[in-house]
């Protein structure tokens, strides 16, 4: 790959022929069209969000003077460019220039790009950059893309193999899991963690139908024509979860409901009886991860685990242990129950308390409560053969 740095390209020529797409929020073209600002495999401009901080920063440093970083582009046939990366910053600058956005002047007052002073318009748009042109085979070039290390926002691990894998299948998930017009958006973020704009819901989508093997599943699926596959099995693991449990916990978003789908979805379910024991166990003061309750229930209500229950406190365990020891020595039995019942060594044997656990006399999932009266201690060996029953 050959990399060629030029200094001399100005903001005034690189915004020759700015043009931003509202709708898809891409900053698409510059340099009098021989420049493309967005490629397929770059990410959707994000500097907007957060309230603009970031894009009017970029211009706060460029009228201060401040270095914007490098910037690279890459050399493709008829003596044309695409952004490789600086895609965010030149698009920052392409929307100032044509009056998207507006920045505070030293007196604090909003001012568009048109409505200033002369002299600071051009201080602007003489502002050299630093480019670093690029030019070699397609693979080679994704593969450094892929270990530059880049300025401002990281790209996150979906945008990098959104750029390795750049292609029709790419862009058309995108257009589906990445458009934040899409009007399942808000639906599927019940259930979903993230923004489409950082590709979240893409990420997300990938990797339940991959089943987790999601750079196997772009490759293979590169050149498809068509996301059919894609969007049917996120649509049914959506469908499924939200007719399964009717009610809607902030605790959902994020769960792994691609795996419990795969796991449950061919058992039957009764939505009311599901809802009722989703609502007891959000009423339960004991259970510490309602992030558990959903495959707990999913499961038929046994593996306590998921839920981490919350135990009996160090003062309960002395107490109880007390009580157990002076019996049992006055007995000669053991001061665990079930020693004490068995038919080994141990069955005289007084465990000292750091070899004893705290168990639930009636299973907690069966209604028994964390109290002393439901306390009972076990010697290590017993308690942890006995489970979660
Ligand atoms: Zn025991």
């Amino acid at each position: 790959m050959k990399a060629t740095l030029r200094t001399e390209i100005t903001v005034k020529q690189i915004c020759d022929g700015f043009v931003y797409n509202e709708l898809e929020g891409k900053g698409l073209f510059g340099l009098s069209g021989r420049l493309t600002i967005q490629p397929e495999y770059q990410r959707n401009y994000i500097y907007a969000a957060d309230g603009g901080k970031r894009e009017s920063a970029v211009i706060d440093s460029v009228l201060k003077g401040y270095p914007l970083g490098l910037i690279y582009f890459n050399k493709i046939p008829g003596d044309r460019f695409e952004v490789l990366d600086g895609q965010q910053r030149v698009t920052s600058i392409g929307r100032f220039v044509t009056d998207k956005f507006t920045i505070k002047d030293g007196d604090g007052n909003e001012q568009y790009f048109s409505g200033m002073p002369k002299d600071k318009r051009d201080r602007i748009l003489t502002t050299s950059l630093l480019i670093y042109e690029c030019e070699g085979e397609e693979s080679e070039i994704k593969e450094w893309f892929k270990t530059i290390n880049i300025a401002g926002v990281p790209l996150n691990e979906q945008e990098l193999l959104n750029a390795v894998y750049s292609g029709k299948f790419v862009t058309l998930a995108k257009e589906t899991f990445s458009n934040s017009q899409n009007s399942n958006i808000q639906k599927w973020g019940a259930y979903v963690k993230g923004t489409p704009l950082r590709q979240d819901f893409l990420a997300c989508a990938l990797d339940w139908v991959s089943r987790g093997n999601v750079s196997d599943y772009m490759s293979r699926h590169r050149t498809d024509a068509n996301i059919n596959e894609l969007k049917t099995y996120f649509t049914s693991v959506i469908d499924w979860v939200s007719t399964v449990f009717t009610d809607v916990e902030k605790e959902m978003c994020g769960v792994e409901w691609g795996r419990l789908y795969e796991t449950y979805h061919k058992q039957s379910y009764d939505p009311s009886k599901v809802s009722a024991s989703l609502q007891s166990l959000y009423a339960s003061p004991y259970v510490k991860n309602r992030k558990g309750v959903f495959e707990y229930i999913l499961g038929g209500s046994l593996d306590t685990k998921l839920l981490d229950i919350r135990v009996f406190d160090e003062a309960t365990k002395k107490i109880v242990y007390k009580e157990q020891s002076d019996k049992a020595k006055l007995k000669l039995i053991s001061n665990c129950p079930h020693c004490a019942i068995g038919h080994d060594a141990n069955k005289q044997k007084i465990w000292p308390m750091v070899d004893m656990e705290a168990d639930h006399v009636a299973a907690w999932s069966k209604g028994g409560g964390t109290d002393i009266k439901n306390c009972q201690m076990l010697c290590k060996p017993h308690n942890r053969a006995k489970g979660n029953r």
